[in-house]
């Protein structure tokens, strides 16, 4: 766990907040075949990676993820990260308890970025996938609230 990472508490208030709103304002994986949870699962090299501290909101021993620890020394993250950071693997795709899935299914195909003065914005993901997603390919609109 990396030291004074966000609270349980914390995130549980951002998943029911994260409940109440989504990319696009239907189930896009009606449209892919939920590739990208269907990738999460069969591909070793995708996965979920929880935000520090979120794994305390999940079970270990829950049978719908598997869990995997590893190094923020031996990856490319936040300089504020420290210690351990886990990566989960849905094993159950596209079924999960849709109130504990974890804020990068929630917030995918968008990512996190802070620019220069420090503001978060979502862009679009950029990294190479295993899959194609459609709302990437044809630039679906969003919803911007
Ligand atoms: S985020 Fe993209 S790949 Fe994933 S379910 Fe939605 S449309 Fe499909
Ligand atoms: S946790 Fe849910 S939303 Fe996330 S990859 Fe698994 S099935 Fe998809």
């Amino acid at each position: 766990m990396i030291k004074g990472s966000t609270r349980k508490r914390t995130y549980k208030a951002i998943y029911r907040l994260l409940d109440r709103v989504s990319p696009v304002p239907f189930d896009c994986g009606t449209i892919c075949g939920a590739a990208c949870c269907n990738a999460a699962y069969s591909s070793d090299d995708v996965g979920i990676m929880l935000l520090p501290g979120e794994e305390k909101v999940h079970d270990r021993n829950a049978d719908w993820l598997s869990w995997e620890a590893l190094s923020t020394d031996e990856y490319e993250l936040p300089g504020s990260w420290h210690g351990k950071i886990f990566f989960v693997r849905c094993k159950t795709p596209p079924h999960c308890p849709r109130h504990l899935r974890p804020i990068q299914c929630r917030s995918f195909p968008l990512l996190p970025h802070l620019d220069e003065d420090g503001t978060l914005q979502m862009i679009f993901n950029d990294y190479d996938l295993p899959y194609a997603c459609p709302m990437i390919e044809e630039e679906i609109e969003l919803d911007r609230t």
